[in-house]
């Protein structure tokens, strides 16, 4: 007879972030996977602790936090991108003009707070209304982006979260028409260098309505999604010239970098800090 960790027991070494093999060992009895146990959790509780020192007495910001601020450089630094800070509740209107109206996948995921607000799923609606803004009056190339907190109801699987962290760059009439896939990927890929990420995957999906959507990979993980304009939507928003833009998960990026299993270590948390779990 083989015995395996018990269901407690699992859970607790999930929860100090054990590998495969450990979860996975199969012991002649009890005793000895008991035995087991209790010297992994505590080595592994030893192990989150110092993490979470190094973070209090060295590091003093957590992954996610450095991962957005390598990106904020870039953008305004390098890229000549401006930041842009826009409200967390938007309208009905706002996700009607995005077409997320009853029949779109994403509308079962809004969170609403009233009959015409909810908290915002996506940063594409402010972005939209705030280039279109900017470029009437600069008459220019505009070059934006946002950083912040969005909201869906997900089925809670190990890479998503009801609230995560959202960087959407934009940039307005900046390339020519024809030109936009050679930016889109150029931006990927610069993006990748800022952060610090060396093995991803670049994957272009042609779509009939939306046209070509480029997504960053790392294994089976969507760190990011792109796309460029002109697209189906653009008239309603007044945006009339060529426009690419890329989406950014930075807890998945956070995820990817530390090769966490679940995205919920480095997401808004009391249990979880910088990875590390708290009761230790
Ligand atoms: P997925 O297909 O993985 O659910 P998506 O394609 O619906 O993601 P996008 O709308 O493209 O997501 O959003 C841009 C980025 O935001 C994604 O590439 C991902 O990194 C991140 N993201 C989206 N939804 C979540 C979520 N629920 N939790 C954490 N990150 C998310
Ligand atoms: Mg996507």
């Amino acid at each position: 007879m083989t015995e395996k960790l018990t269901v407690s027991q699992r859970q607790r070494l999930v929860e100090l972030d054990a590998q495969e093999d450990v979860l996975a060992k199969e012991f002649e009895n009890s005793g000895q996977r008991d035995l087991f146990y209790k010297a992994i959790e505590i080595e592994l509780a030893k192990k989150n602790k110092e993490k979470i020192l190094s973070l209090l007495n060295e590091g003093h910001q957590p992954l996610s936090c450095e991962i957005e601020n390598r990106l904020i450089n870039w953008l305004t630094k390098e890229e000549g991108y401006s930041q842009v800070v826009t409200p967390i509740i938007i309208s009905e209107a706002m996700l009607e003009k995005m077409t997320i109206t009853s029949e779109h996948p994403l509308s079962n995921q809004v969170f609403w707070l009233d009959s015409k607000k909810c908290l915002r799923p996506m940063l594409a609606p402010n972005l939209y209304t705030l280039m279109r803004d900017l470029y009437k009056i600069a008459k220019q190339p505009v070059k934006i982006f946002e950083a912040g907190p969005c909201f869906r109801k997900e089925t809670q699987g190990a890479q998503h979260m009801n609230e995560f962290t959202m960087l959407n760059m934009v940039e307005l009439a900046s390339v020519e028409e024809g030109k936009q896939m050679e930016r889109l990927t150029q931006l990927a890929h610069s993006s990748m260098k800022a952060i610090g990420i060396e093995h991803y995957e670049i994957e272009i999906t042609p779509s009939e309505v939306y046209g070509e959507t480029l997504d960053i990979v790392v294994g089976d993980l969507e760190l990011a999604s792109g796309a460029y304009g002109p697209h189906v939507l653009d008239d309603k928003w007044g945006i009339f010239d060529t426009w690419v833009g890329i989406g950014f998960g930075i807890e998945r990026i956070a995820m990817a970098m530390a090769e966490y299993k679940n995205i919920k270590r480095v997401g808004r948390s009391l249990s979880y800090i910088d990875g590390a779990r708290l009761n230790v």
